[in-house]
Order: structure tokens, then sequence, then C-alpha cells
């Protein structure tokens, strides 16, 4: 079983940066308002997120390592309309299968909390700690069992700019939600609960302010929100591009196409236009299922959304006389 765990863990878990994305998906899933990040060496020596959500019972806190172990779907049909961010069970049981991990959580009317440490796969510890309401993951020595994934990794650099991606996907599509980034004991992002304007500016500096267009469209088979970049902003590498479908971070070259193409004759060559997109379309038109770390979906009606897209960008962008 522990090998099966392993060779589970090897699909959830590429890198420090799919722990950071799991463990802050269940910190929201737990309702958090504030969450924090602390990482040693680009997480390869520590991962630790720490949240002030609903916490677990002791026997919870048990569960939630074993495989399978999923409190958010109770029948097939949530499979089709989900609200949460996990849900299969998998993450838990896959991230504990290689690495050390020290879990502390409490729920708001429990005197006390439950303090677990696993190696493995193998409950090492578990005591009755006081602490606050809540939970903290700390994952230590990523692969420590499994040298061939450790020697994988690649640099500081590498990891960290991976982590930092899934860290702003994250905080974009919740800037409602409190969030702190400590690398190696240096604050990198402090970012307070505002509105999704401030927060791009919070992540992307306060030159963007002037830069964001926004875009508000509503169809009878999908929503959109959010900004693009105004065209003089456009970037010669890439920009800062992000599709949210139902509020998770996707990518989507089809979509991408759209936006672009929205731009058509107002770029010069080779530019790349930054836009932050917010879609909602009905949970049962969209299959996010076909690809285990989530980031790519399938959608019922894709041509009609490419057309609503490109036409709603263009318009934007017209209006604003640019
Ligand atoms: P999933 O998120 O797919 O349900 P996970 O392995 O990520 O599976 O988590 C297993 C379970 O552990 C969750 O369903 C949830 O009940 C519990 N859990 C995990 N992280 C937290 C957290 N930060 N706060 C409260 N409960 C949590
Ligand atoms: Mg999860």
């Amino acid at each position: 079983d522990h090998v099966a765990n392993q060779i589970a863990a090897g699909e959830v878990v590429q890198r420090p940066a799919s722990v950071v994305k799991e463990l802050i998906e269940n910190s929201i899933d737990a309702g958090a308002t504030s969450i924090t990040l602390l990482l040693k060496d680009a997480g390869k020596t520590s991962i630790q997120v720490i949240d002030d959500g609903k916490g677990m019972s002791a026997t919870d806190a048990r569960m939630s390592f074993e495989r399978h172990a999923t409190s958010k779907i109770k029948d097939a049909q949530d499979l089709f309309n989900l609200s949460t961010k996990g849900f299969r069970g998998e993450a838990l049981a896959s991230i504990a299968a290689i690495a050390h991990v020290e879990l502390k959580t409490k729920q708001e009317n429990d005197e006390l909390g439950t303090l677990l440490k696993i190696e493995g796969s193998e409950v090492t510890a578990q005591e009755v700690v006081a602490t606050a309401k809540g939970t903290s993951i700390a994952v230590k020595n990523l692969f420590f069992n499994i040298p061939a994934r450790r020697n994988f990794l690649k640099s500081d650099t590498v990891e960290t700019r991976h982590i930092v991606d899934e860290f702003q996907r994250v905080a974009l599509a919740h800037p409602n939600i409190s969030f702190l980034l400590h690398h190696n004991n240096n604050e990198v992002y402090h970012l307070k609960k505002s509105n999704l304007r401030k927060r791009i500016v919070a992540i992307f500096g306060a030159k963007m302010n002037e830069k964001l267009v926004p875009i508000n469209e509503q169809t009878d088979i999908m929503t959109v929100n959010g900004f693009v970049a105004k065209p003089e902003f456009a970037k010669k590498k890439r920009g800062e591009q992000f599709f949210f479908v139902n509020n998770r971070f996707i990518k989507s070259s089809y979509l991408n196409h759209a936006v672009v193409n929205a731009f058509e004759g107002l770029l010069e060559n080779g530019a790349h236009p930054s836009y932050f997109l917010y879609l909602e379309v009905p949970p049962n038109t969209i299959d996010i299922n076909i690809h285990p770390t989530k980031t790519e979906v399938k959608f019922d009606n894709e041509k009609a959304l490419y057309a609503i897209l490109r036409a709603t960008v263009k318009h934007s962008l017209g209006q604003y006389n640019v």
C-alpha cells in the first residue's frame, strides 16, 4: 500500500509547487480568510501553509491522510457540480507518502487541537496540543524516499518560479482572502484582502493601475469579468495571462487566441497582451477532469465562447478608444 501511495503521489506531486497548490486549495475549501505560505529553499527543505479555516477534529485529521478520504463529495452527482477545489481525496495521502508532514489543526469550538506527524505514510506521533483555530501543514524533505525524483528537481530559482506562479493564480482567484508569502524568512508578498483591481496591482506593481481596461459581459452561456491591459502595455515576452473558469485557473490556447484576435491591429509584431479574465459557465458544460493537475478544461460550446470573448474584449478596447 505504501508503494501504491508512492506511485499515486508521483501523479499529484511533481514538484514543490504542486504541494503548494494542493495545500492552499485545501485552505480555501476550508473557508480560510487568511493564508500564510512559508518556504525554505524553494520548498525543497520545507513548505508550510497556515490557515484560519474551519480546522479538523482529531478523527478527521487522521482520516485526511487516507487515500480517497475526501469530505467534499457525497455522491457521483457531485462530480458534475464541483464548487470545491479538491475532489479526489488524494493530495494529502500522496504528499504524506513522499515527505515528512506535520499537521496542527483545531476547530473553532474545540479547546484543544491535534498534532500529527507522518513520515512516508507512517504516523509517528499524534498528540493533543494547544493551537489556534485553523490548520497548519508543514511538508518537509519532499521526495526524501524517492531520490530519483528529488534529484530531478530544478534549481531553486526555477522551483521558486513555479511556486510563485501557483501562488499568483490562487491569489488572483481569491482577492477577498489575504495571503502572505515568505521565502527563507524574507517577505515576498503581503496581499491584504481587497478587490480584483487592487489585488492585480498589489501583485504586478502600481503601474498596472493605469493599464487596466475592465471587461464585463453577460450572456446566456457565459459571464466574463476582469481586465485586459491596454495594447501599448503589451509585452515582447509573454504577458501576464490569466484565465479563470468558475474561479479555477486554466490554460487554454484556444481562448488565448480569442483574446489576441480581439487586439488585432493594435499590437506591435510579436507583442503579447496581458489579461486577467474570469469566465463563469454552467458547471455541467465543462469537463475539468481531463488532466490530473486540473489546469486544462473541455468546454461543450467552445466556438460560441470564443466568439463572445473576442467580441467583448474588442468592444471594451474600442470603448476605451485605445
Ligand atoms: P480533497 O481536497 O480532494 O478532499 P485532500 O487530500 O486534499 O483531498 O484533503 C483530504 C481532506 O482533508 C479534505 O477533504 C478535508 O476534509 C481535509 N483537509 C485538508 N486540508 C484541510 C484544511 N486546511 N483545513 C480543513 N480541512 C482540511
Ligand atoms: Mg485537496
